[in-house]
C-alpha cells in the first residue's frame, strides 16, 4: 500500500498520461493537437513548481475542485449540491477567484474544476480564466446555458473545457434531469461539435444504469458527436436511503479494465473519479490529490465532505493549504484506504468531522 509520498509521483505520471491521451485523440485537429502538446508540457513545468514547495513543506495538490456557485438553473433528483441541504452560501466575488486562480497558477496547480451549482449562471468567471492560459480548467455543467455566445467565448479559451453532465439518452435524462433537458443538451453538443471545440460529458454511474452508459451504443453516440472525454462519477450515497445505487463490488473492480477496453475502441479518453485509488494508498482527498473550495471559499478535504477551519475569502490560498484539519486528515489516511471504491471520507464523516472539533489550535480567525 503506497501510504508514503511515493503516489505523488505515481499521480503526476498518471496526470501527464491522461494529458498524453488527449493529445492522441486530436491527431486529426491540427489546432488543438498543438494546444495540449503545450499543455502537456505544462502540466511537467507545474508538477515541478509543486515539488518545489513541497521542498519548503507546503504539500500542493495538482487538483482543485471549484464550487464558484450554488445556484443552479435545474433541480434534478440526487443533486450532490443539494444533498447537504444547506442554504445557498455566499459567493466569492469574481476579483477573489482571479486571486486564487493566481496563486494556484503560482503554487504549481495543473487543474481548476469548476462546479456549482451550474458555473454558467455566474459567466463573468471567463474574464478571469482568461488570464490564466497555464491552468486547465474542467467545467462542470448541465449544458442548458451553452449558447452561441459562450461557445464563441469558450473557442477563444481552449484551457476551458466544457464537461457536460448526461445520464444516458433521452429517458433517463430527462427522468433526472427534467423534460426537454436532453434535447437542449444534444444541441449544445451540436454546437460545441461544429465549434471544433474540445469537450467531454460526466456520466453518474449508478448501480443500474452502469452498463448502458459504458455500452458501445451510447458510447459510440457521444464520440460521433465529438466528445473526447468521458469523466465516469460513481453515485456516492450522500441521500439518504439511496444505498442501493451504489456500484456493485463487481462493477467497482471492473471499471479500470472497462476504462482500458473503451480507449482501445474510441478516439477518447475515460476517466474514473474516484476509481481505483490503490496504487495511491487510497483516497486522494484532502490535499494529497485534490481539495475543494466551496462558493464562500471554504477550503474542504473533497464535495462529499462539507468541513474545513481555512477559507480563501480570508487568506492566502498557501495559508489556506496549510490548514490543521486537512493535515489531520492526511496523517490519518489508514481510515481511508479502503478502495472498494465510493467516498471514503463520507463512509467515515464522523471522524472526520471529529477531527475538526479536536483542534490543537484556534481555528484560523
Ligand atoms: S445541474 Fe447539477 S447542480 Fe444543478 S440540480 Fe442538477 S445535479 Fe444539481
Amino acid at each position: 500500500m503506497n501510504t508514503g509520498t511515493d503516489y505523488i509521483t505515481l499521480f503526476n505520471a498518471d496526470i501527464d498520461m491522461v494529458f498524453g491521451d488527449i493529445v492522441k485523440t486530436c491527431f486529426r485537429q491540427p489546432s488543438l493537437l498543438k494546444f495540449f502538446v503545450q499543455t502537456a508540457a505544462r502540466q511537467k513545468k507545474a508538477a515541478r513548481l509543486r515539488q518545489h514547495w513541497e521542498e519548503k513543506g507546503v504539500h500542493v495538490p495538482p487538483l482543485i475542485i471549484a464550487s464558484i456557485t450554488d445556484r443552479c438553473n435545474l433541480k434534478c433528483s440526487h443533486c450532490y449540491a443539494r444533498a447537504h441541504n444547506r442554504e445557498p452560501r455566499p459567493e466569492l466575488t469574481g476579483d477573489r477567484w482571479a486571486e486564487v486562480f493566481s496563486q494556484a497558477a503560482g503554487l504549481g496547480v495543473s487543474i481548476i474544476m469548476l462546479a456549482g451549482g451550474e458555473p454558467f449562471v455566474r459567466p463573468e468567471f471567463l474574464d478571469n480564466t482568461r488570464n490564466y492560459p497555464e491552468l486547465i480548467f474542467p467545467v462542470f455543467t448541465n449544458g442548458l446555458l451553452l449558447k452561441d455566445g459562450l461557445t464563441a467565448e469558450l473557442k477563444k479559451q481552449r484551457h476551458v473545457i466544457p464537461i457536460l453532465s448526461i445520464e444516458g439518452f433521452e429517458q433517463a435524462t430527462d427522468e433526472r434531469r427534467g423534460g426537454g433537458v436532453y434535447r437542449v443538451l444534444r444541441q449544445a453538443i451540436d454546437r460545441l461539435e461544429d465549434q471544433g471545440l474540445f469537450f467531454g460529458v460526466s456520466l453518474t454511474l449508478t448501480r443500474a444504469n452502469f452498463s448502458s452508459l459504458t455500452g458501445d451504443e451510447f458510447v459510440r453516440s457521444l464520440v460521433d458527436s465529438g466528445c473526447r472525454v468521458f469523466i465516469y462519477v460513481e453515485y456516492t450515497p450522500i441521500e439518504d436511503n439511496t444505498a442501493d445505487m451504489v456500484l456493485t463490488s463487481e462493477q467497482k473492480a471492473g471499471i479500470d479494465s472497462l476504462r482500458r477496453r473503451l480507449r482501445s475502441r474510441y478516439n477518447a479518453v475515460f476517466v474514473a473519479f474516484p476509481g481505483d485509488e490503490t496504487p495511491y494508498g487510497g483516497c486522494l482527498a484532502a490535499g494529497r490529490g485534490f481539495i475543494h473550495i466551496g462558493p464562500d471559499g471554504s477550503l474542504e478535504p473533497c464535495p462529499f465532505a462539507p468541513f474545513s477551519d481555512t477559507n480563501v475569502a480570508k487568506m492566502s490560498l498557501r495559508d489556506a493549504l496549510e490548514s490543521e484539519f486537512l493535515a489531520k486528515l492526511r496523517e490519518g489516511h489508514d481510515k481511508l484506504t479502503e478502495t472498494e471504491g465510493g467516498c471514503e471520507l463520507w463512509a467515515n464523516r464522523e471522524w472526520v468531522a471529529s477531527l475538526l472539533h479536536r483542534k490543537t489550535k484556534p481555528p484560523a480567525s
